[in-house]
């Protein structure tokens, strides 16, 4: 019997509810039970692929080639558990699904309104596709209160109706703002948080309260009398420092034993070992490094979230703190000088990105880690841009460009008009639609014998998530890899290239997919490990 934990949140946003959510799930799945994690964005994007990284974060692309939310990467990252196209939807995939049904004629001339139509795609949406799990946790974008977000309370209230008590929970994450003052942690935000989540009929059954210290008994009194909680439901969730503590600290406060009291559910203690052991290694590293990413959205860290957590894992993989500069790319382009804030690194990297603007920078971050031997990794657009370092100033092909910059005399990257997806050919052509309409989802790849990436994996074939539109042209193979820039790692028909390194760098890899993506805590991504470790290599040397 599958059950339903659906989680809100109220006061203000960013109070980590993907986060808490991907914690619920790590604790129940330590009892055993078979978890998956799903959310319901409230915005009118059809998927979040269209939107810019600075308003909305990073879009994390799942196996199955869906631009997904943020937050999927938590869950991932957290269970294990693999997300797919059905674990996320938003109010514009929801309308279009309805309105196209209609053109169809589907509903037989009945008046398409909000209630039932909408709310029954939104339940069918949060019930289909399930894997005989114990629980599907489904978490709910925004903030109570907003417009957007009323027809998916209103779908989620339904189904408490549908399904019953013993099958549904609502969890409501809330803050308790400390004024100093008054000395105290107010509860009102939360009262009326609730408040607004019972004017659509939702009675909260577990609260969990973001504070930045200790929730007093008498506090905690007063949110269960006002918020019809039982004390026991009224969580406290304290500021941690780390992200892997997360679990261990909600264990501790009694949320999972309130989601099995909920559901009548007898258990013993959750096996948490594997948590105590990253969350101590992860504060303790015996050393650190230092690792630029040079790249375009770095004022907003959410836009390179997995990462960052890649670059974590790496670390605690090799025992040492990851600590991240983060350099704007066109500061390369104006600034003559700016080169020398790489001379006390010990990792440059590029990450994905699009577009013209700072990729002059990034062809210069290239050349210095590439001249200087600090390990390079170069990540889908960092990839591309280190092939059209090399074909310039390598292979001495002056010229060289990407198609996506305009037309270029030389297009060592170009745009990719035809590829096989399993055994159906895409086609794309220039100015297309930008939606859904990139080479996305998880490609096999074939790695070269003796060559580092094959050592790095330990594994001939490969599979990792793309989103690009781009491609390294195979027609300057022959010339660049006569000046040195292999191509060791290739799609199995040999016609995309998925991989680029120098042998006779201590560490230069430029990969067409995003490793990070799959990188977790308890499997830190190979590629990551191995590049820290080169970065712990340099630290030694400079
Ligand atoms: N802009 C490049 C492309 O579309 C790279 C994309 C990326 O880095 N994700 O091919």
């Amino acid at each position: 019997m599958t059950r339903f934990i659906f989680i809100t949140g109220g006061v203000v946003s960013s109070l980590g509810k993907g986060l808490a959510s991907a914690a619920l799930g790590a604790l129940l799945q330590a009892n055993g039970f078979k978890v998956r994690l799903r959310k319901l964005d409230p915005y009118l994007n059809v998927d979040p692929g269209t939107m810019s990284p600075y308003q909305h974060g990073e879009v994390y692309v799942t196996d199955d080639g869906a631009e997904t939310d943020l937050d999927l990467g938590h869950y991932e990252r957290f269970t294990g558990v693999a997300s797919r196209q059905s674990d996320n939807v938003t109010t514009g995939r929801i309308y279009s699904d309805v309105i196209a049904k209609e053109r169809r004629g589907d509903y037989l001339g009945a008046t398409i309104q909000v209630i039932p139509h909408v709310t029954d795609a939104i339940k069918n949406f949060v019930t289909s596709n399930l894997e005989e799990e114990d629980f599907i946790l489904c978490e709910i974008g925004g903030t109570v209160g907003d417009i957007e977000g009323l027809p998916f309370l209103e779908a989620i209230r339904q189904l408490r109706n549908d399904l019953g008590r013993d099958r549904t929970m609502y969890m409501h994450l809330t803050l308790l703002p400390y004024i100093p003052t008054a000395g105290e942690l107010k509860t009102k935000p939360t009262q009326h948080s609730v408040k607004e989540l019972l004017s659509v009929g939702i009675q909260p059954d577990v609260l969990l309260c973001r504070a930045d210290r200790p929730l007093p008994e008498g506090e905690r009194k007063k949110i269960s009398l006002f918020c019809n909680v039982d004390e026991r439901d009224v969580i406290p969730a304290l500021d941690v420092d780390t992200i892997y503590r997360v679990p261990l600290a909600y264990h501790a406060e009694g949320l999972d034993a309130s989601v099995y009291r909920h559901f009548n559910i007898e258990t013993g203690e959750p096996d948490l070992s594997r948590w105590e052991t990253i969350a101590e290694t992860a504060i303790r590293p015996e050393g650190e490094v230092s690792i630029a990413v040079v790249g375009k959205y770095t004022v907003l860290p959410d836009a390179y979230k997995s990462l960052i957590e890649a670059l974590t894992h790496g670390g605690i993989a090799n025992n040492v703190k990851v600590n991240i500069k983060w350099i704007e790319s066109e500061i390369f382009e104006t600034e003559s000088e700016a080169l020398h804030t790489l001379e006390d690194v010990h990792g440059v990297l590029v990450p994905g990105g699009f577009g013209e603007r700072g990729s002059e920078g990034k062809i210069s971050a290239v050349t210095f880690a590439r001249e200087r031997g600090v390990p390079y990794f170069g990540i889908c657009f960092g990839m591309q841009m280190a092939v059209v370092e090399a074909a310039r100033n390598l292979a001495g092909i002056k010229g060289a460009s990407s198609t996506e910059f305009g037309e270029a005399k030389e297009p060592v990257v170009g745009l990719l008009t035809e590829w096989m997806n399993g055994n159906q050919l895409e086609q794309r052509k220039l100015g297309g639609n930008l939606g859904g309409t990139m080479r996305l989802g998880a490609f096999p790849c074939t790695l070269q014998d003796g060559s580092r990436v094959r050592e790095i994996y330990a594994e001939q074939d490969i599979s990792e998530r793309h989103r690009h539109r781009y491609e390294v042209n195979t027609e300057y193979r022959p010339r660049l890899e006569a000046a040195g820039l292999k191509f060791t790692g290739m799609s199995p028909d040999g016609l995309l290239p998925e991989i680029v390194e120098i042998p006779e760098h201590p560490w230069f890899i430029g990969v067409q997919f995003h490793p990070e993506l799959k990188s977790k805590p308890f499997e830190p991504h190979p590629l990551f490990t191995s590049f820290i470790d080169a970065a712990v290599k340099q630290a030694r040397l400079v």
